[in-house]
């Protein structure tokens, strides 16, 4: 066969009508002649072979769709020649039709295992053999279609990731076909039960729809195996026309991995794992409408740390992001290892340093404030941040459920106002939301224009708290404290105005006047014979890092005509960790002029001893709130223990403030602290009262014996 040829026969097998060939094999020329007029007639190519070599060499060169073949031949039976042609032809489906007069049953079971296709039986009656060769082209052409359009659906099936199984009226597995994501094998499944496939839930939906009942649920999800081998499948049932069910199921694990990860991605907080603000609104909504039935009340608190940003500025952000992932532990656990308490708590971040805890199952709100009262407990204990200890403290606002609103929104909105009373209030404390509440943020705002006109009306005035010199006895210096009273408000705490004035920036030029009054107070001492008074004055990061902060400073001195010893700066540690070149030239003028420095506040920051060592710092004092409990936390105890042996090490005064007890001033003599402030000699008093004390008298102002304190401290030495 030439390639010409190839091409023809190729294109006519593509003809939609082609003339079909069929290839007469008899050494009989009468039927030959026949069979090939009769077809030939219909339309049909005939080619004749006489001989089974012939017939073998047509096959190839003449490819018939379709052989007539007659069992008797020479050079061996059609048998044979059908063999032959089933063997050597890929087209093995080529309609074969033995053709023989021999009747009986024996060799028509020879030519179908011989692999024929028809019988045909002589004598042929001629006028219907085109039509039988028509029909068995024709259902050729069929069974070619089908094995196709299978062939099709099979590879399509095996791309899907579905696996197919069709279930009998009787809810028996018929069919099969695995998803090319189930490896299983095709027909594993066949002749089993619904109930043996499917979990209970999906076989009974199947048998429903079995039954004709088509209310049940369609689609279905359900787990297979346990722990990490635990695969999730989804079957779809679809009821066929012949009254069978069709189920698709498919491995829908990852799919259910990944929602899962966006629902964590969209719910939850990345840093610290709590939920979010979406989550805890939905969360809260719920607990609220429980709360609604039991009719109880439920809290909602908001929490911000204070001071949080300093954190952020001075130790960097990974620290910052370190402490808050601390605070949620230690958030999520105080309510999780709480029996009784679990269900009814929730907790989240709303971002920054905001956290929000909802309490429910409360009676009253007493017991609103004593959740925020454990939450701001558990948060004093210090924490350990990139080898820093941590003091936090928070500010927590309460709006009460279904007082000030039934809505977990609007109460997150009141909260969030509470919060800023919290603050207003002096921190690391609680507020309530109420009815105050407008009048009160209002008051904020005119907090700051009240001071302005309070500071140029001179409505302020410094109080003096004494130290005491705890080896001699006697009082070596005092504590500069500002006081306003305004005439609308009364007596307005430093914790309240002062973080105003910090973040108005008025806390510079009202630190500038405590500073002129107190050189002028130091120069009026001297001439009344108390040239030994050291004043120490609070000084705010934002005085010290001005720009020539310390030449005023020593100008107001000189002034006054008062030594520069005479006058101590108390700067606080976040101070140390800021612009270091800048703050330690400033610090570096105060102690060639002689004015001592001395770190207010230690231990609540995050200095570390060994770092102060690069300062010009004289001493440091002890928070008061190490000392105040350091006679009955060991903890507490250790730390100021520690901090006067280390502050002795680097040759630093430790002064300890908050005195307030006999048992305190004992532990800290027995420790050798240098100096002490507090309650216990005095409170903060105006001149007029200091002036009595020192000169041992009772000053009228004040309601302590501070006498009878004084010959405490007297006490011989241990
Ligand atoms: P501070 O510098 O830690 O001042 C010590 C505070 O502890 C004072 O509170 C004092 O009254 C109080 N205190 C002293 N002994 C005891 C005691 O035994 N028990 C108790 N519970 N408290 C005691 P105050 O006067 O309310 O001042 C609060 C804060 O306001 C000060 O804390 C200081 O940070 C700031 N402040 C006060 N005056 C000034 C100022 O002139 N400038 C600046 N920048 N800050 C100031
Ligand atoms: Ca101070
Ligand atoms: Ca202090």
């Amino acid at each position: 066969m030439t390639a010409n040829e190839d091409i023809a026969r190729n294109a006519s097998r593509t003809n939609r009508f082609p003339k079909r060939r069929v290839l007469v094999v008899d050494d009989d020329p009468t039927f030959a002649l026949l069979a090939t007029e009769t077809l030939e007639q219909a339309g049909f190519r005939v080619e004749v072979a006489a001989t089974a070599q012939q017939a073998t060499a047509a096959f190839v060169a003449f490819a018939p769709d379709l052989v007539l073949l007659d069992v008797d031949i020479p050079g061996g039976s059609g048998f044979d020649v059908c063999r032959v042609i089933r063997t050597a032809d890929a087209n093995a489906d080529v309609p074969v039709v033995m053709v023989t007069g021999l009747d009986d049953t024996g060799s028509i079971d020879r030519a179908y295992d011989a692999g024929a296709t028809d019988f045909l039986r002589k004598p042929v009656l001629w006028p219907t053999l085109p039509h039988s060769v028509d029909f068995m082209l024709r259902a050729l052409d069929d069974r070619r279609a089908l094995s196709r359009s299978q062939r099709k659906n099979r590879a399509l099936l095996e791309s899907l990731p579905d696996a197919i199984i069709t279930i009998s009226a009787e809810a028996l597995v018929t069919e099969h076909l695995s998803g090319a994501d189930d490896p299983g094998e095709d027909h594993a499944l066949v002749g089993r039960r619904v109930e043996d496939v499917f979990p209970p839930e999906v076989a009974r939906a199947a048998r429903q729809f079995l039954a004709g009942e088509h209310g049940g649920r369609s689609s279905h999800e359900y787990a297979v195996g346990q722990g990490a081998e635990r695969r999730w499948f989804e079957a779809r049932l679809r009821p066929q026309a012949d009254g069978s069910l069709l189920a698709i199921t498919r491995d829908v694990t990852e799919r259910r991995k990944s929602k899962a990860r966006i629902e964590y991605l969209a719910y939850y907080d990345q840093l610290t794992g709590l939920p979010n603000r979406q989550l805890f609104a939905r969360e809260g909504g719920k607990l609220l409408k429980a709360t609604a039935a039991s009719g109880q009340l439920a809290a909602l608190l908001y929490l911000d740390l204070d001071r949080f940003k300093r954190v952020n500025d001075n130790l960097g952000h990974a620290a910052g992001d370190e402490l808050l992932k601390n605070v949620a532990a230690r958030l999520s656990r105080q309510f999780r290892t709480r029996p009784g308490v679990e269900g009814v708590r929730r907790v989240a971040r709303l971002g920054g340093d905001e956290f929000v805890v909802l309490a429910a199952g409360l009676d009253d709100e007493k017991q609103a404030a004593e959740v925020a009262e454990t939450v701001r407990a558990s948060l004093t204990e210090p924490f350990d941040c990139a080898g820093h200890k941590l003091v936090v403290t928070p500010s927590i606002g309460i709006a009460i459920y279904p007082r000030d609103s039934a809505d977990v929104d609007d109460l997150l909105v009141k909260a969030d106002m509470a919060m800023y009373l919290a603050k207003d209030q002096g921190r690391n404390g609680h507020a309530f939301f109420g009815q105050s509440m407008a009048i009160r943020s209002l008051s904020r705002l005119e907090l700051e224009s009240d001071m302005r006109r309070a500071l140029e009306h001179g409505d302020f005035r410094v109080h003096y708290q004494p130290k005491v010199d705890l080896g001699s006895g006697a009082f070596v210096g005092v504590e500069a404290l500002l006081r306003w009273t305004d005439a609308e408000r009364g007596a307005v705490a430093p914790d309240k105005f002062i973080p105003v004035a910090e973040e108005t920036g008025l806390i510079v030029p009202l630190g500038e006047w405590v500073i002129g009054e107190v050189c002028g107070q130091l120069r009026r001492w001297s001439e009344m014979g108390l040239g030994h008074l050291v004043a120490a004055v609070n000084v705010s990061v934002q005085q010290f890092t001005r720009r020539d902060f310390a030449g005023r400073v020593l100008d107001a001195l000189q002034r006054a005509g008062v030594e520069p010893t005479r006058l101590e700066l108390e700067i606080t540690e976040s101070l140390l960790m800021r612009n270091v070149d800048d703050t330690t030239a400033c610090m570096k003028r105060f102690r060639e002029a002689g004015v001592t420095l001395s770190i207010d506040d230690f231990g609540t920051g995050y200095s570390s001893l060994g770092y102060l060592r690069q300062f010009p710092v004289d001493s440091l004092k002890i928070d008061r709130s190490f000392v105040k409990d350091m006679h009955t936390s060991d903890d507490d105890a250790a730390i100021c223990a520690a901090i006067i042996a280390m502050a002795r090490e680097l040759k630093l005064k430790v002064i300890a403030e908050g005195v307030a007890n006999a048992d305190q001033l004992k532990f800290l003599r027995k420790h050798r602290c240098d100096q002490v402030q507090g309650y216990l000699i005095s409170k903060p008093i105006p001149v007029d009262d200091l002036e009595m004390l020192l000169r041992g008298g009772v000053p009228g102002a004040s309601e302590y014996d501070h006498t009878a304190h004084h010959a405490v401290l007297l006490d011989p030495k241990p």
